[in-house]
Parts: structure tokens; C-alpha cells; sequence
């Protein structure tokens, strides 16, 4: 392509994009990297990172800087059901060969840690940088046009490949006809951080609680006393019951089971909101001269809420397209499509699973049962610690036979 100032264009500076920039330098791309907002900024989160991150910050050989900054290591998870019973899983179970590292960074701290890290490794860098419209050419995706922050001059940069990992609102994907948001395969959330909520330990809880079925209220520990607080609710879900998210919040804190942890707990800020679009569905991701990645493409697991993992996965496949399509000269959508393809052969049985987790949860007695009965069954949670360790064999969790046997064996 001629008159390419870079090899590719990172739209978005989040986990995704600054993951995709170390990959790039990894591959020998040139890329310009692009955000509108400064670093550090806060995203609205739960702040959980779990094993698929920890694979990929190895990957980068960025775990031990990680394992420093301020947050809580986790090596428990409780599930808890509508009624009170709740399952707990141990992951420093001595049956996995290895043990899953997990952990909770706020990320304001953790987008910051990993911008830095891209800083070096991009050729070029423009914070507070907002793109507005992309550069398109032939019907293919040639660059960005956009503004610097105070400034009224619109500014273009060419690219023979541009990846949109610009998040929930992506205008990479406004832009192409990709954007499009099913109530159905959306979930909205609210964050509140505490001071001193009581029983924090190594573990993160996720309460299925009455209020938001088919959702769930959180509380994830921090550094310092502090807690990520939250719940979340699918918004076609939310729509239909008419629920007031901020009143099932408070009415979950001030609940008969949850009240006594909250009793000498100070809010830190008011609730915030933001979307999840979650991979129930698999959105299109690439067309002619780009890909969408993390948020952007929709693949947030649809049962945890878990997105981070999935868009670091994501910046890797796209980057391993990235450099094949360079390597080519071929940008077109049948060729980019490879990435779409490798990717979702990595963590579409998952979202498969999870997207049947999900249904169960919109069945109160449901929860009920399996919460509780799993809870009894020792296998089972080993089961499920090592599917967070990535150590069941994936065509196992693609089959519901194996789970009826082992909830009823
Ligand atoms: C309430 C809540 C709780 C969650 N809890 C968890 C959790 O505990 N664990 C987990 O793994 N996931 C969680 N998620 C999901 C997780 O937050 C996302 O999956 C993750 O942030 C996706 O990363 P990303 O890089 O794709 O997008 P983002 O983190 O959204 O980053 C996108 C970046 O693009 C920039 N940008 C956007 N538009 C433009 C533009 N026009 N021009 C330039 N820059 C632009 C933004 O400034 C931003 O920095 C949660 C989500 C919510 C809402």
C-alpha cells in the first residue's frame, strides 16, 4: 500500500490495544497507538484478572511487574445461590499440575501498568487523541481521522490495516456497519468501590442473588481494606422486570445476609455503569483493512463478566493476522477472517458454555440445586478449578452429558 505512514493503527489504548502494540513489536510492526483519553484513567470494572490474563502477561514476561502492583492475589472463588448456600473453590488444589494464579487490580492501575508497557514498544503514541471518522478507500479501511484534545484541526493517519479496540462504543465498528448491540446479549453493570467492607480474604464472591436474575452481585477484594462492589444484570432482562440497578444494589448491601459485612464499610464514590458486550453471540470482526478486538468485538464471557482475558487473547490472533496479511499484501476481509477463525476456535467453546451457564441462571431453583449439590461434590469443584486452569480438555466441556454425570454421579 503506498503512502502508509505505519504498519498498523491501534485504535484504543485499553488491555486490548496496548497488549495488541507489545505483540506488534514482538512481530517487527511499526503501529501507531491511539486513545482519547491521558493515562492513568479509570475503566468501569469488576477489576478480576484471571488465568487467561496470567497466560498472556507470562507470555509478554510481564507477571512478576504485575504481581506487584498494589491489589489482592485470589486463590478462592464462592459462588453463592438465591437461597444462601454457596460453593467454594479452592484453586491451590493439589490435583491441578498447575496451580491458577489470579488477581485484583484496579484498573486504573492496571491499564496504566500495561500503557506503559506499550509506550515503549509502539512507534508512535497520541493520547487524548479522539477518533472520529476512519479513512476509506476502494471500499477497504486505509487510516483515522481524528482530533487532539483542545485542538479544531482534524489530523489523518494512514495504515494498511487498522484494529478498533476502542471498546464497547467502538467507532471503528460505528463506522464499518459492525456496531450493533442485542438487549439480549448485553449485560449492564454497576461498580462501587468500599473502604473496610468486613470477611475480606484471597477470595472473589459472585452472589446470584433475587434482585438482578439473571446477574449477580459481587464483591472482589483490593489492597488497603478496599473492594470492588457490584452487580450486574442482562439488560434485556432489566428492561423486561424494570429493575432499578442502583435500588438493587443498595437493597443487596442492606440485605439480612450481606448487611453485617457492610455494617463499618464506607462508600469510596457513588455507583457507576457501564455495558458488557457479551460473546453469547459472535458478532463479525474484520472486514476490508481491519478487526475489532476485546469489547469492540463483543467477548465478554456471558456468565463470569469476565472480558480482560478474552481481549488480550484477541490482540494476539490479531496481531498473528496483522503480520500474515503484511507478509501477503492482502488486507481484504477473506483474508483477515483467519483471525476471527483462530480465535474463536480458542474461546468459542467457553463462551458456548458459559452462555448455557447463563440460561441456568435465569432459573432461581436452578441455581438453587446446582449451587447447592455441587457444593456437596468435591469432584466438582476440582472440576471447575481446573477448567479455570485451562486443564479440561475442551471437547469435555463442550459435552452437557459430562456435566449431568457429574452433578448426578
Ligand atoms: C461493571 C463491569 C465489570 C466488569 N468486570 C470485569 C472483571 O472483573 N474482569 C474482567 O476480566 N472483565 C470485566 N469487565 C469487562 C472488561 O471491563 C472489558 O472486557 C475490558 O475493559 C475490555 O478491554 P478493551 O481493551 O477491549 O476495552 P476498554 O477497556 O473499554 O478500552 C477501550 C479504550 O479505547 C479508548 N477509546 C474509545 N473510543 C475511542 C476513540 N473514538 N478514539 C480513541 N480512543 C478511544 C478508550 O478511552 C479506552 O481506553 C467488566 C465490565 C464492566 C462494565
Amino acid at each position: 500500500m503506498q503512502n502508509a505512514d505505519y504498519d498498523a493503527i491501534i485504535v484504543g489504548a485499553g488491555p486490548a490495544g496496548a497488549t495488541a502494540t507489545l505483540y506488534a513489536r514482538r512481530s517487527g510492526l511499526r503501529v501507531l497507538l491511539l486513545d482519547r483519553s491521558d493515562f492513568p484513567r479509570d475503566k468501569t470494572c469488576g477489576d478480576a484478572l484471571s488465568g487467561k490474563t496470567v497466560d498472556v502477561l507470562k507470555d509478554l514476561g510481564l507477571i512478576d511487574q504485575v504481581r506487584l502492583l498494589p491489589g489482592a492475589p485470589i486463590s478462592r472463588i464462592i459462588f453463592g445461590s438465591p437461597d444462601g448456600s454457596e460453593l467454594v473453590i479452592n484453586l491451590n488444589t493439589s490435583e491441578l499440575n498447575q496451580i491458577p494464579e489470579g488477581f485484583v487490580i484496579r484498573r486504573e492501575v492496571f491499564d496504566r501498568f500495561m500503557f506503559d508497557q506499550a509506550i515503549e514498544a509502539a512507534a508512535d503514541v497520541k493520547t487524548g487523541f479522539s477518533v472520529t471518522d476512519l479513512v476509506i478507500e476502494d471500499g477497504f479501511v486505509r487510516g483515522v481521522k481524528g482530533r487532539q484534545a483542545g485542538s479544531p484541526d482534524v489530523q489523518t493517519h494512514r495504515a494498511p490495516i487498522v484494529l478498533g479496540a476502542d471498546g464497547f462504543n467502538s467507532i471503528v465498528a460505528r463506522k464499518t456497519g459492525l456496531y450493533s448491540h442485542d438487549p439480549s446479549h448485553m449485560v449492564v453493570a454497576l461498580r462501587q468501590y468500599f473502604q473496610d467492607v468486613g470477611g475480606l480474604t484471597d477470595q472473589i464472591e459472585l452472589h446470584f442473588i433475587d434482585e438482578v436474575i439473571p446477574g449477580y452481585f459481587w464483591i472482589f477484594p483490593l489492597e488497603d481494606g478496599k473492594a470492588n462492589v457490584g452487580i450486574g444484570m442482562l439488560h434485556k432482562a432489566i428492561k423486561k422486570q424494570g429493575t432499578d440497578l442502583k435500588q438493587a444494589l443498595a437493597n443487596a448491601i442492606a440485605s439480612p445476609r450481606f448487611r453485617d459485612r457492610f455494617k463499618d464499610a464506607r462508600p469510596l464514590e457513588d455507583p457507576v455503569g457501564w455495558n458488557l458486550p457479551v460473546g453469547s453471540k459472535h458478532y463479525p470482526a474484520v472486514g476490508d483493512g481491519f478487526m475489532l478486538l476485546g469489547d469492540a468485538a463483543g467477548l465478554i464471557d456471558p456468565f463470569t463478566g469476565e472480558g480482560i482475558g478474552n481481549a488480550l487473547y484477541s490482540a494476539r490472533y490479531a496481531i498473528e493476522t496483522a503480520a500474515a496479511a503484511l507478509q501477503a499484501d492482502d488486507f481484504s476481509a477473506g483474508f483477515l477472517a483467519r483471525y476471527d477463525k483462530a480465535l474463536w476456535k480458542a474461546i468459542g467453546p467457553e463462551l458456548r458454555i458459559s452462555s448455557q451457564l447463563q440460561k441456568i441462571g435465569r432459573w432461581r431453583w436452578l441455581l438453587n440445586f446446582v449451587i447447592a449439590r455441587a457444593a456437596r461434590k468435591k469432584r466438582l469443584g476440582n472440576l471447575i478449578a481446573g477448567m479455570i486452569a485451562n486443564e479440561v480438555p475442551r471437547d469435555q466441556l463442550a459435552n452437557p452429558l459430562f456435566y449431568l454425570r457429574l452433578l448426578f454421579s
